[in-house]
């Protein structure tokens, strides 16, 4: 039984054990166990243990709700929208300096996905969020959905190179030629950071 009394008072994710509730044929111990959100199961403690059981299943729901309402919590437009947050709002978040760090700001209606996705319409195959003004903040006038030739174009730090006599950019210039930005930079020796 010390398998048994060593699962009491722990907790598995939402899953608070309570008390062992029985054992069945195949010697299987079911405990009931206390959600956060206040359900009580009775669950196997391998489900427990594995990590395949971490809620009274409010958890899968949540999920589902969530998905409904954003129209899809996987898409590109959920994801860009919750980068975005991260990048601006959230300090220990590795690209917080050249964002929120530097003074860029997210416009409170953008505070609720659902008027980012009006605002912004959806975001074609190949394509991510580029602030026009690139010190300025993520706003419906200042954000657009671009492909990368345009926003590298509208880098703060262009990598530029000469081509007969005058400076372009080398995502110009590659798609000027017809190559890749990573064939043009590989190319180039005549690079200006
Ligand atoms: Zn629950």
């Amino acid at each position: 039984m010390a398998k048994v009394i060593n699962m009491i008072g722990k907790k598995y994710g939402r899953l608070t054990v309570q008390s062992f509730a029985h054992s069945d044929k195949n010697r299987q111990y079911f405990y009931h166990c206390s959600c956060d959100c206040g359900n009580v199961r009775t669950i196997p403690g391998n489900n427990l243990r594995s990590g395949n059981t971490t809620s009274c299943g409010c958890y899968k729901h949540e999920t589902l709700v969530k998905r409904r309402k954003h129209g899809g919590i996987d898409t590109r437009e959920y994801r860009t929208w919750l980068h975005m947050r991260r990048r601006c709002l959230t300090v220990t978040n590795a690209d917080y300096p050249r964002y929120g760090g530097r003074g860029i700001t997210i416009c409170s209606r953008w505070d609720d996905f659902a008027n980012f996705l009006a605002d912004m319409g959806p975001c074609p195959t190949g394509y991510s969020i580029d602030r026009i003004d690139n010190n300025g903040n993520y706003a419906p006038l200042n954000c657009r959905w671009a492909n990368f030739i345009t926003q590298n174009r509208n880098r703060r730090l262009t990598v530029k190179l000469t081509f007969r006599g005058q400076l372009m950019p080398i995502a110009e210039y590659a798609e000027l030629m017809g190559l890749t930005y990573n064939q043009v930079r590989k190319l180039a020796n005549t690079v200006i950071p």
